[in-house]
C-alpha cells in the first residue's frame, strides 16, 4: 500500500454496519501503517430504541446516550450525531475519510474502492448474494453521503482477499452457465485474513512464503488456506453459510437435506433462511446458547457435544485445506473463539497431532503468541485479528493514491 502522508491530526472513521447496529472506530496516526484507534463504539437498536456508546483508547466509557421514548432517529440522524460527537470529542482532528466494511464485492470488486453513485448502484446489484448484510452496508454509505457529502468514503470487501484463489477453489461442480452467472465460491472474512497475512511474517519472517491455515473462529467462523500471504482456498463459499459450524449457522450441510425439508416438511425460502442463519450451529446442537463461553461453562452433555462437533469440523477443515494447498507449515487461531478459547485450541490441535501439530498446554492457557510445543513440526500461533485497522489502512491508502494521481 502507498505510504500516506497525512498529518497527525487527520482521522479516519471506520464503519461496520449491521441490520440494527453500527460499529465504529476512529483511527489517527502519522501514516497509514502507524494508525491507532482513538475511539471505538457502536450505535445499537437502530429502528427501535437507538443507543450510542463509545470508549476511548484505554477502553473507558466516554459516551452513553439513549434517545427518549417516542424519538426514533433514522440512520442519517444517527450518523449526524456520531459526526457531531467526533467533532466535539476529538477537537483538532480532521476527519479525512470513512471506510466501510462491505460483506460482498462479487466478481467486480477485488480491491477497496472509492464510493461513488455508480459504485453504490453496482453494490445494489449484489444484494441478492448477501441479503442479510449488503443492504445495511449500503444504507450506511448512502446515509453518510447524505449528511456529509464531501467526506470521501471507501468500501472494503470481505470477499476481495479471496480473489487470488485458483479456479478449482472458486468453482462449484455445477453447469457452467450457472457459474457464469456468479454462482461460485467467494469466501468471506477477507479483511481478517489480510490482516493476519501482514502480521504473521512480522512475527515469524521465516513463514513469509509458507503454507498457512488461518482459523477465524468467531460467532461466524471460517478457515483460509494461505500460500505466501495469498488466499488459495477457504471454507465459506457462495454465502457465509458454508464450512464449519458457527454460533447459529450449521456450516456445510448436505444440500439434499434442504430438498427434503422443502418437499417433506413444506419449508419455504424464508424458513430455510431462518433455520440456516439463526437456529442452527452451536445454538441448535446445544439447545442452550450460541456463545462458546456458555457452552464451555455448562455441564449439560449437549453443550459438550456442540463443542466437540465444532472442534471436529475445524480440525477436519484444517486438514482439508492443507490438502488443498499441498502442505501445512503453520496454523493460526484468531477471532473471538480462536483468540480466547483455550479448550477449542487444545482440542483442535489434539486432533491434528497426526499432521505434526502439538501445542504447549501452559502457552495455550497463557494465550501466548506462539503456542506450539518445542517439538511441534507445525508452529501454532494466536494472532488477534484487527479488521478495523485493515479498513483504515485501505481507506487512507485509496485516498492517498487518489491525491497522488491528481498531483501527477
Ligand atoms: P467474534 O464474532 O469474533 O466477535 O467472536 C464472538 C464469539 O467469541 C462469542 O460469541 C463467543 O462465542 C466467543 N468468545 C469470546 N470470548 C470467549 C472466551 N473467553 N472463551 C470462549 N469463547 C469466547
Amino acid at each position: 500500500m502507498a505510504a500516506h502522508s497525512n498529518s497527525g491530526s487527520d482521522a479516519c472513521l471506520v464503519i461496520n454496519a449491521g441490520s440494527s447496529s453500527l460499529k465504529f472506530s476512529v483511527f489517527q496516526g502519522g501514516s497509514a501503517t502507524e494508525l491507532e484507534p482513538v475511539v471505538t463504539g457502536q450505535i445499537s437498536g437502530i429502528g427501535t430504541a437507538p443507543r450510542f456508546e463509545a470508549k476511548d483508547a484505554a477502553r473507558h466509557k466516554i459516551a452513553d446516550h439513549s434517545w427518549a421514548a417516542g424519538e426514533n432517529p433514522g440512520r442519517p440522524e444517527l450518523l449526524h450525531h456520531l459526526l457531531d460527537w467526533i467533532g466535539d470529542t476529538l477537537k483538532g482532528a480532521t476527519l479525512v475519510a470513512a471506510g466501510h466494511r462491505v460483506v460482498h464485492g462479487g466478481t467486480r470488486f477485488s480491491a477497496p474502492v472509492r464510493v461513488t453513485a455508480t459504485v453504490l448502484d453496482q453494490l445494489e446489484e449484489l444484494i441478492p448474494l448477501a441479503p442479510l448484510h449488503e443492504p445495511h452496508n449500503i444504507a450506511a454509505m448512502r446515509a453518510l453521503a447524505q449528511v456529509y457529502p464531501s467526506l470521501p468514503q471507501v468500501a472494503c470487501f470481505d470477499t476481495a482477499f479471496h480473489q487470488t484463489q485458483p479456479w478449482q477453489s472458486q468453482t462449484f461442480a455445477i453447469p457452467r452457465e450457472l457459474t457464469a452467472e456468479g454462482i461460485r465460491r467467494y469466501g468471506f472474512h477477507g479483511l481478517s485474513y489480510e490482516y493476519i497475512a501482514h502480521r504473521l511474517p512480522q512475527m515469524a519472517p521465516e513463514l513469509a512464503n509458507a503454507h498457512v491455515v488461518v482459523c477465524h473462529l468467531g460467532s461466524g467462523a471460517s478457515l483460509c488456506a494461505m500460500r505466501a500471504g495469498h488466499s488459495v482456498d477457504t471454507t465459506m463459499g457462495f454465502t457465509a453459510l458454508d464450512g464449519v459450524p458457527m454460533g447459529t449457522r450449521p456450516g456445510a450441510i448436505d444440500p439434499g437435506v434442504l430438498i427434503y425439508l422443502m418437499r417433506e416438511k413444506g419449508y419455504g425460502a424464508d424458513e430455510l433462511e431462518k433455520l440456516l442463519y439463526h437456529k442452527s450451529g452451536m445454538l441448535g446442537v446445544s439447545g442452550l446458547s450460541n456463545d462458546m463461553r456458555d457452552l464451555e461453562n455448562s455441564d449439560h452433555p449437549a453443550a459438550a457435544e456442540a463443542v466437540e462437533l465444532f472442534c471436529h469440523n475445524v480440525a477436519k477443515q484444517v486438514a482439508a485445506l492443507a490438502g488443498s494447498m499441498g502442505g501445512l507449515d503453520a496454523v493460526v487461531f484468531t477471532a473471538g473463539v480462536g483468540e480466547n478459547s483455550t479448550l477449542v485450541r487444545a482440542r483442535v490441535a489434539e486432533k491434528l497431532g497426526w499432521l505434526g501439530v502439538s501445542i504447549d498446554a501452559a502457552a495455550n492457557r497463557a494465550k501466548a503468541t506462539r503456542i506450539s510445543a518445542q517439538d511441534s513440526r507445525v508452529p501454532v500461533f494466536i494472532i488477534p485479528t484487527d479488521e478495523e485497522r485493515m479498513i483504515a489502512r485501505h481507506t487512507l491508502g485509496v485516498i492517498a493514491a487518489e491525491a497522488l494521481s491528481r498531483a501527477a
